[in-house]
């Protein structure tokens, strides 16, 4: 089932609404049972008050000599306060003495329940329906005298009027709690729009933002709030975009002119050859230098490749590596270079230490190190290579007697296809590649690379990589 999208300003005011609605409707409930309460205390009050003086004027009346009849003297008594009023006076086993005259409807009768209260001398208050009336509060006031129940006192009132009452204030309240809601729904919706308008703006702004127009920003409101740390963090984000894709495009050029020399080269070199007819030992010389060429090309190619496929993650297989063995091999195929160009090359101190990725990989970047500090370091130098354990962490460090780096240069010899004036002099510089690929493929391990360096002293390349 599709769920219809609600906006956070709808969801905001829903909420809003829902809560206050809850709200509202707890306290009316409570208000109005509150009010019930209270007028049912007054009318209970009132009833006392009456049954007091009924009883106390029937002695008096009892006691006249001309009987105006109880009710003419209880309203010349109690005045205005009796209107609403109706009693009976009962002898102790319930019989009718005297009664007012009720507005509507015969005797009141005693319930049992005020019967067996009454003989105990306690008062019952009891809320009854009288024939075809509105209900009516009925007090059972007992007379005891000399520990005796001598007469029963009953006086009635209607709760019309306290029923009108109540109604009308639950009318009130059915009429203005959904008004509140709903005002409290429109409140919602503004003060929600309001504070979601910079929302609105911000992702406006977003969309405009392309790849090809990195340097547009979110404008800041400088009201430091979240949303303008929201708008920091995109910006900062659209600021490190901004940097790569810069780096991208740096890269993609660097690769083109690098494509670009040997195959200039080649197509040179098959150019003049075409000129004129030639000997087969010319043909020879120009297929030979054309293979060179080619042979510089595929390796440019291959390099690319290691180093797209590890700027992204580690596709390769992630498996145990035993890290000596690893040492080992590398350092038997830099030895041949090594014996070549005269540099002493020795392995020292060699722990067993194990990690998880890829020993292909691995081995690549270490043959990269150990393939600079032997070219880098003129004859009669030499490059050591040992592996450690330090910290959690196995490190192989490379060291060498060579030529050494400027301190300024250190960080900047690891972007891509970057090499120093200094290298450039020497016989077999790279591509400029090897220092990236290798710290690429580190990186993709969860490790780091790192060199330190003096120039005219040498170098020391360090791989450290977390321990299986
Ligand atoms: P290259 O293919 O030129 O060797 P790298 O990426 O391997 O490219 O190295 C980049 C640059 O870093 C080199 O051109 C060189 O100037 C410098 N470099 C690398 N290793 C060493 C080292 N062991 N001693 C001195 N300079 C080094």
């Amino acid at each position: 089932m599709k769920r219809w999208p609600l906006t956070i300003r709808t969801r905001l005011t829903l909420w809003y609404t829902g809560v206050l609605l809850a709200i509202l409707l707890v306290v009316s409930a409570l208000a109005y049972s509150l009010l019930r309460w209270s007028v049912l205390h007054d009318v209970d009050q009132a009833l006392v008050t009456t049954a007091q003086v009924v009883h106390e004027a029937s002695e008096e009346v009892a006691a006249m000599t001309v009987i105006p009849g109880p009710e003419a003297a209880l309203r010349e008594l109690l005045g205005p306060e009796f209107y609403d009023k109706f009693f009976q006076l009962l002898d102790p086993e319930g019989r009718l003495r005297a009664r007012s005259r009720l507005r509507r409807g015969g005797t009141l009768s005693l319930s049992p329940e005020a019967r067996a209260n009454a003989r105990h001398g306690r008062p019952t208050f009891e809320t009854v329906t009288l024939a075809d009336g509105p209900p009516a509060r009925i007090l059972t006031l007992p007379v005891v005298r000399g520990g005796r129940v001598v007469q029963l006192v009953q006086v009635g009132m209607s709760l019309e009027t306290a029923q009108r009452t109540l109604s009308r204030y639950l009318t009130i309240l059915v009429v203005l709690v959904p008004l509140g809601a709903a005002l409290a729904a429109a409140g919602g919706a503004l003060v929600a729009g309001r504070a979601l308008r910079p929302v609105d703006t911000m992702s406006l702004t977003a969309r405009r933002i392309t790849g090809e127009d990195l340097t547009r920003r979110i404008p800041l409101r400088g009201t430091g709030d979240e949303l303008d740390r929201l708008a920091e963090t995109l910006n900062a984000m659209l600021a490190r975009l901004e940097d790569a894709f810069a780096e991208v495009r740096r890269f993609a050029a660097d690769a083109a002119h690098e494509l670009r020399t040997p195959l200039t080269a080649l197509r040179g070199g098959v150019e003049v050859a075409l000129r004129s007819a030639r000997s087969p030992e010319e043909y020879r010389r120009v297929l030979e230098s054309s293979l060179e060429e080619v042979e510089r090309l595929t390796h440019l190619a291959e390099d690319l490749l290691l180093l797209s496929r590890f700027s992204v993650t580690v596709s390769a297989p992630r498996q145990r590596v035993e890290l000596e063995p690893l040492v080992v091999e590398a350092l038997d195929a830099g030895t041949q270079l090594a014996h070549r160009r005269g540099v002493a090359i020795a392995s020292t101190a060699l722990a067993p230490a194990a990690v998880v990725g890829d020993a292909g990989a691995l081995r690549r970047a270490l043959l990269n190190l150990i393939d600079n500090a032997v070219k880098y370091t003129p004859a009669g130098g030499k490059v050591e290579v040992s592996l450690g354990r330090e910290a959690g962490r196995a490190t192989i460090a490379v060291r060498d007697s060579g030529i050494g780096i400027a301190p300024a240069d250190t960080e900047r010899i690891f972007q891509p296809f970057l090499r120093l004036d200094a290298a450039r002099e020497g016989t077999e510089s790279g591509a400029g590649l090897g220092l990236s690929i290798a710290r690429s493929i580190v990186l993709a391990h969860g490790g780091d690379l790192t060199v330190e360096s003096a120039p005219g002293t040498g170098s020391t390349f360090t791989i450290r990589l977390p321990l299986a």
